[in-house]
């Protein structure tokens, strides 16, 4: 049993030694496995991630070149738009003010009737006459600043549709026809002091007829006015020495809004608006 029991002690022991070997092995391949297990994960994740990496380089390389050029593109395009459209907006806002020098320059005379589809937002002063509403501030300061240097200005004549122009015309028929003048003559002479209908600047709000208020010195008005009506974007629309031009004797009375820059233009040239526009027939 002596015998026995080492043996059966070495055997268990043995036994043991194995156990514990299979369990070291078992451990080792578990190790073993699940260091392969991690190493293909990892590889795969990196693989992945590598066949990632060239998708997303790529796409992102790409996106980055295409967001890069099309960012180029489009910042370069969106910049020479917004150049252009700043180009744009500044032909633009010198088409807006061409398109404001339009309505500003529109010249009518008797060459050049008032455009049939003419239409104008009017602005109704407190003393009944109305003019284009996009005169009236400058037209308000210029009187403003008229009354502050002792000049008191009044509208005689503003806004005219071409059935009062037609009625101012047939009132003047009317006189010359009652002073002997027959039908014929009478309308001549009517028509050498009054502009037909749809010639008359009148028609388009942008002309005034001034003079003094209360029966002041209408000369002393129309010369502040001469000298300072540019300074508020109007003009001295048939001055003395144009009468060749503009076809209408001189009027000290009547002024013409073309807005600032061209009136400062036309007063330093001394052009009439025929002149300044090239429009001397
Ligand atoms: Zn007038």
């Amino acid at each position: 049993m002596d015998e026995l029991r080492p043996s059966a002690s070495v055997e268990a022991r043995r036994e043991r030694q194995k156990r514990v070997l299979f369990r070291r092995l078992k451990l080792a391949i578990v190790l073993a496995l699940l260091v392969l297990a991690a190493v293909l994960v990892i590889h795969v994740a990196v693989g992945g991630k590598e066949s990632a990496h060239p998708e997303t380089t790529q796409t992102a390389a790409p996106q980055t070149q295409t967001t890069v050029p099309s960012q180029t593109q489009t910042t370069v395009p969106t910049q020479t738009s917004s150049t252009v459209t700043t180009e744009a907006t500044e032909p633009e806002t010198t088409t807006a003010p061409v398109e404001d020098e339009n309505w500003k320059l529109l010249l009518v005379n008797a060459d050049h009737p008032l455009p049939e589809d003419f239409t104008v937002k009017l602005k109704s002063l407190r003393n009944g006459h109305q003019v284009d509403e996009r005169i009236y501030p400058e037209l308000q300061q210029m009187f403003d600043d008229a009354r502050a240097a002792g000049i008191y200005p009044l509208i005689n004549e503003s806004f005219r549709t071409g059935e009062r122009q037609q009625e101012i015309m047939d009132k003047y028929i009317a006189k010359y026809e009652a002073n002997g003048l027959g039908h014929d003559d009478a309308v001549k002479k009517a028509r050498s002091i009054v502009a037909l209908p749809g010639t008359s600047e009148h028609q388009l709000g942008l002309a005034l007829d001034i003079i003094a208020e209360y029966g002041g010195d209408s000369n002393a008005t129309w010369t502040w006015l001469k000298e300072n009506c540019w300074r508020y974007g109007f003009i001295l629309r048939y001055p003395a020495d144009k009468e060749d031009v503009t076809g209408i004797s001189f009027e000290p009375w009547h002024f013409r809004y073309v807005g600032v820059s061209t009136a400062r233009e036309i007063t330093e040239q001394g052009l009439c608006l025929e002149e300044y526009l090239g429009q001397t027939g």
